[in-house]
């Protein structure tokens, strides 16, 4: 993970100001609405998340003597074990522009006139593991800004309608010549009579007030793909608020949060399971059948298997997201140690002890054998 203060290109010693001038054009050039790109999303998270914890004077101290680590062990600082999500980089974003700033219009309108477009709402949506495997047709309650029924969304009332405006003659803008030693200038602002609309109500309708929408509690259904993990947020196009005035709607988007499994450890596309088994069972080998994300399956232990070895079972894993195929489930097998035993275990067990005539020899020639211990303990 990059240092907090390089990713936000600031120096140690910049003041609270410089770093929130650093976030704001950062944001601004990686937010995934304007910026294409693929790592334009994963960018955007990085300097959210470096400019949350170097704003807050408290988390910046913590971070500054303990790096990350210390801002991991500060209770509430929101960098638990979920991680920082888009959601919540979204979150972020939302409180640093939102509603009214200069910004929002450059999101929510690329037309110079004529009726402007609704806001991007948000939703979340969370899920277990199974549910992001299988993917999920979720309904849930939001309150959008929806097309008023009385006036059809032209915010004026019915028998009425909007006339075009005198300033700008309907155009929604006004032009400007200014003339200098260089030549001309022509510069073209959005009308101020009508707010660049092109078009005034006289009589706004009673239902509304003239906006054209109101506020309702809409059932919106999700269709959630298969593979999806709290990284990934869906964008519904055309399904967030309604713009005013008849405007277009803006998207919905879905956050979303993908629960974790106790019985699985998600690597991208593939799971890793920990499944313990006796001495005897890694001494003689079995089969036995363990869980998958959807629902069992049977596994070969073969004789003599060390512990912290690693079994594949192959296309067994998560699907992938929008594409063909599924990762591994990878199985990490652990020999348990029984802590009690029977006496008749126990003469069993001295007695293979006596037979015992080597010392254990590790497999020092393949590589990572120490390393599989290691994430064997650590497991
Ligand atoms: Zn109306
Ligand atoms: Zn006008």
């Amino acid at each position: 993970m990059a240092d907090f203060y390089q990713t936000l290109g600031v120096s140690r010693q910049a003041s609270a100001d410089d770093i929130k001038r650093a976030y704001r054009k950062l944001a601004m050039e990686h937010h995934p609405d304007r910026n294409a790109s693929p790592d334009a999303e994963a960018r955007f998270r990085e300097v959210t998340q470096a400019y949350e914890v170097l704003r807050d004077p408290e988390k910046r101290d913590l971070y500054d003597r303990y790096g990350e680590a210390g801002i991991r062990r500060g209770a509430g600082t929101g960098f638990g074990m979920g991680g920082f999500g888009f959601a919540d980089a979204f979150d972020v974003f939302m409180r640093e522009f939102g509603g009214g700033s200069p910004f929002e219009e450059i999101f929510s309108t690329r037309r110079r006139s004529g009726p402007r477009r609704g806001r991007d709402a948000k939703v979340r949506v969370r899920l277990t593991l199974g549910e992001a495997a299988s993917g999920v047709k979720r309904t849930l309650r939001a309150r959008l800004l929806d097309g008023c029924e009385r006036c059809s969304g032209s915010g004026a009332e019915p028998g009425t309608s909007p006339v075009a405006c005198e300033t700008c003659g309907g155009r929604g803008e006004v032009r400007s010549v200014q003339s200098s030693l260089l030549g001309q200038f022509v510069s073209v602002h959005p009308c101020p009579r009508c707010g660049g609309e092109g078009r005034r109500i006289e009589t706004p309708c009673a239902e509304c007030r003239g906006q054209g929408r109101l506020q309702k509690e809409k059932r919106i259904t999700i269709d959630v793909p298969p593979g999806v993990s709290s990284d990934d947020f869906l964008r519904l196009s055309g399904r967030g608020n309604a713009g005013p005035k008849g405007g277009p709607q803006g998207d919905l988007l879905v956050a979303l949060e993908v629960e974790e499994d106790p019985r699985f450890e998600r690597h991208g596309d593939d799971l890793v399971h920990n499944l313990a088994v006796t001495f005897s069972q890694a001494a003689l080998g079995d089969q036995l059948t363990v869980p998958t994300i959807d629902g069992t399956a049977e596994l070969e232990i073969p004789a003599g298997i060390q512990s912290g070895q690693a079994l594949r079972l192959r296309g067994r894993g998560m699907p992938k997201l929008r594409a063909q195929g599924r990762g591994d489930q990878i199985v990490r097998v652990l020999v348990w140690t029984p802590a009690r035993l029977s006496s008749e275990q126990r003469e069993t067990m001295e007695r293979l002890a006596e037979l015992e005539d080597a010392a254990p020899e590790p497999d020092t020639k393949q590589p990572g054998f120490w390393e599989r211990v290691k994430q064997a303990f650590s497991a």
